[in-house]
């Protein structure tokens, strides 16, 4: 190790483990990341990736490396699920990329995976590591001594905990036992573009919103592909591993909604749903030499579609602390104080926009016309807390 490197745990392999472990060897630092998977995967699904997301891809040197993969959509549609009447359209046009200083995006999951994990197999600082679960950790020597499920241990200066929902790291620092029982299923598939018929094919982001239930889709690549995403509230709790769909599942929230959804649901598995939680914030994420990051310090429902965004922030901005201060503890705490509020704000609005995209009778009237009055400017200003470049991350 060089001087000034330090050794870096990291727990979880995903979006925010792969980002940070990249970041931090750009810093020089060596990164053992420690993934409990036989190997490194996402869903087959497409992902989107808002300014801020790509501005922190900027950030980090990947922004470059995604582009060619990225689809970029002309606006982010809502239409009313029964009629198909057009209830919102946001621009997402050159003078919206102007504005945040970076495009929106939308990529296939394994691509942004591949290319994460391409620059971090590049990186001789980096040992990534599959197999490897991690059960808990103790301070040791001034640093860490990670404990996995194969009764080994793994010593470092520090660990940060981005091993997701149901983070085993988060249970020493927060402590706040397992999530609540999920009540949002969901169902996920990319399909050919040529199997969609061209009269339902659209270029934009576009979400069908009705009672307790939406549909979105999207392109994906080249326009080659086609990503559909069906999500709906369960009337009861559902246990995490109650994963087995069905047609009738997948369809049964969709009745009376508008034949186009109809056709294009035919194109979209069921045998496997997805089942999403969220847990209350908390303002701190770090002890002493332990960190979290991405969903095991803010796990997120996907109503504002950015889990990975915030993650890929977390990532720029803990380098960052860890080049601007001397400790990695004060680092670690000055990082966490920095981001828990924004993505305090991203959990809560997350909760409340299933109430807009899903509203019931009445609400949905008044959500119809509340937006119908709005003009393109009040959207963006009511969005620019979050795509912004405020927060200092830029896309260049
Ligand atoms: C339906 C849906 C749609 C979404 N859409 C968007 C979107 O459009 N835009 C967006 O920005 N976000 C979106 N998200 C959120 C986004 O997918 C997540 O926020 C993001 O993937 C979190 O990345 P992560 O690396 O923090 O966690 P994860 O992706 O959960 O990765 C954690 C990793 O840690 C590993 N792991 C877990 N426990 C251990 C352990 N004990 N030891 C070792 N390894 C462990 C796991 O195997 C996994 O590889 C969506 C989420 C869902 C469910």
């Amino acid at each position: 190790m060089t001087r000034g490197s330090r050794k870096f745990i990291v727990a979880g392999g995903g979006i925010g483990g792969l980002s940070i472990a990249y970041a931090l060897a750009q810093k020089g630092h060596e990164i053992a990341v420690l993934e409990q998977a036989t190997d490194f995967t996402e869903v087959g699904a497409g992902i989107q990736l808002a300014p801020n997301g790509m501005r922190a891809l900027a950030d980090l040197g990947l922004a470059d490396p995604v582009m060619p993969y990225a689809w970029k959509p002309e606006a982010l549609q809502m239409r009313n699920g029964y009629t198909g009447a057009p209830i919102v359209k946001l621009p997402t046009n050159a003078e919206f990329a102007q504005r945040y200083r970076a495009p929106y995006c939308v990529v296939h999951r394994a691509d942004l995976l591949s290319i994460l994990l391409d620059a971090c197999q590049a990186e001789t600082r980096i040992d990534l590591q599959t197999g490897a679960r991690v059960e808990g950790y103790e301070a040791a020597n001034g640093g860490v001594s990670v404990r996995l499920s194969s009764g080994q241990t793994v010593e470092g200066d520090a660990l940060i905990g981005a091993d997701g929902l149901r983070s085993a790291v988060r249970q020493k620092i927060v402590g706040d036992g397992a999530p609540e029982k999920p009540r949002h299923v969901v169902y996920r598939g990319v399909v050919p573009r040529h199997t969609i018929p061209d009269a339902l094919w659209c270029q934009d982001v576009v979400m069908w919103c009705g009672d307790g239930a939406d549909f979105v889709h999207y392109p994906l690549r080249s326009g080659e592909l086609f990503n559909l995403v069906v999500t709906f509230r369960s009337p009861i709790e559902l246990e995490p591993d109650d994963i087995e769909g069905s047609l009738e599942d997948m369809t049964a929230p969709f009745s009376g909604f508008a034949p186009e959804v109809h056709e294009l649901l035919r194109h979209l598995p069921h045998e496997r749903r997805w089942l999403v939680s969220d847990r209350e914030p908390v303002a701190n994420w770090a002890e002493g030499n332990a960190v979290l990051l991405g969903d095991a310090a803010h796990p997120m429902l996907q109503y504002m579609a950015q889990g990975a965004c915030q993650a890929l922030e977390d990532s720029a901005e803990l380098a960052a602390s860890l080049s601007r201060h001397s400790t990695i503890d004060e680092a670690f705490r000055a990082y966490s104080h920095k981001r828990y509020l924004r993505t305090a704000r991203v959990q809560l609005s997350a909760r409340r926009f299933i109430e807009v995209c899903q509203a019931g009778p009445v609400f949905d009237q008044v959500r119809d016309h509340y937006f119908k009055h709005r003009p393109v400017e009040k959207l963006y200003q009511a969005i620019d807390w979050l795509y912004s470049a405020e927060n200092h991350l830029r896309f260049e």
